[in-house]
């Protein structure tokens, strides 16, 4: 598996006219941030462009929209051209995923070590701590200026993505792209404000009653909390409100690998793991049919949350053992 040259990807991109954007299910800042840089940059170049989405947008992400995203698989008829980007399998736009084979020729721009070369032309780097590094790579690549909401988006792209640089992803090179964000002109407390104090108390009430489940495992190196739609309902609050709970679980002295569940539906959850030196949650994931980085991944399993929670418990036993 060989990665394309920005330049090969540049050059395809500049051939099409019709071109849809495609982010990953559950999107985070990384995904649209990079999406919608990438989507103002080729509409300047005169595309036809657009970021198709299948969930909505979580509230403290909503200000990287201008008019990029649509739920209308319809908006472009033909597209010449289908980018799906910080997506690490095709399942992650699993109700997108016939629109972005309508076109005839596919790209992926990705930055998760699980990723398989899916795409007719592909750039996945595990090494960038973001998507959003590869968006800046590839825009700069094309010769194509970033202006200040470009510059905006893949700041938040890599803030998210890294914990505001603090999370193992963090390079010198992320600190070096991040500099010259600065040069388009961001403001980058502006930013951080709409991202991270931006919250509903119900994200808060949420926080609480999902930090009440926590149990603990292996004497304390493992952590798993969950939640459940009851306590949704309860709280009023958004499932995508409980992001960062997993980094709350893993902030944890002596934890080394936490899991949060999150029962999306009956018999349907979402696990997120997280560790903070050795375990590959990557490897965990991927052997159950999801994905990510090793410090941070993801899958979804066809159970009950109790039958869940006992095999979350039972790998991560098992990995722990084996440290
Ligand atoms: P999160 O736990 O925040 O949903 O995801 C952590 C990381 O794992 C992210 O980089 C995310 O893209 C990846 N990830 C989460 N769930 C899945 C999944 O079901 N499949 C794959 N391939 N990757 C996932
Ligand atoms: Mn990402």
């Amino acid at each position: 598996m060989k990665n394309n040259s920005f330049e090969e990807i540049g050059n395809i991109i500049r051939k099409a006219e019709k071109i849809l954007l495609f982010p990953h299910i559950n999107m985070d800042g990384d995904t649209l941030g990079s999406c919608a840089a990438l989507c103002r940059a080729l509409r300047n170049l005169g595309k036809e462009c657009y970021i198709l989405i299948e969930d909505h947008i979580p509230a403290n992400l909503a200000f990287l929209d201008r008019g990029y995203c649509t739920s209308d698989q319809n908006i472009v008829e033909k597209p010449d051209l289908s980018i799906c980007i910080d997506c690490g399998d095709a399942d992650r736009f699993i109700r997108r995923k016939e629109k972005f084979q309508q076109s005839p020729i596919t790209i992926c721009i990705d930055h998760h070590g699980t990723t398989e070369f899916y795409c007719d032309y592909n750039y996945v780097d595990s090494k960038a701590a973001a998507t959003g590094e590869l968006i800046f790579k590839l825009l700069r690549a094309m010769d194509l200026p970033l202006d200040r909401e470009m510059g905006g988006a893949i700041f938040a792209a890599i803030t998210t993505d890294t914990g505001n640089f603090q999370y193992s992803n963090t390079s010198k090179e992320t600190h070096e792209i991040t500099a010259a964000l600065y040069d388009t002109g961001i403001d980058s407390n502006e930013i951080s404000v709409e991202l991270y104090e931006n919250n509903r108390i119900e994200k808060l009430l949420i926080k609480n009653r999902a930090l009440n489940t926590l149990t603990t495992v292996c004497d304390g190196q493992g952590v798993i909390a969950y939640v459940t739609q009851e306590m949704l309902t309860e709280t009023g609050a958004l499932m995508d409100e409980t992001e960062g709970v997993v980094e709350e679980l893993r902030s944890i002295s002596n934890v080394e690998v936490a899991a949060f569940l999150k029962e999306a539906e009956a018999d349907k959850i979402k696990v997120s793991m997280r560790s903070k030196y050795k375990v590959n949650v990557a490897d965990i994931a991927y052997s159950l049919g999801g994905g990510g980085h090793e410090r941070a991944a993801g899958f979804t399993l066809y159970c009950s949350l109790t039958e869940a929670f006992d095999m979350i418990t039972e790998k991560m036993t098992d990995s722990l053992g084996k440290l």
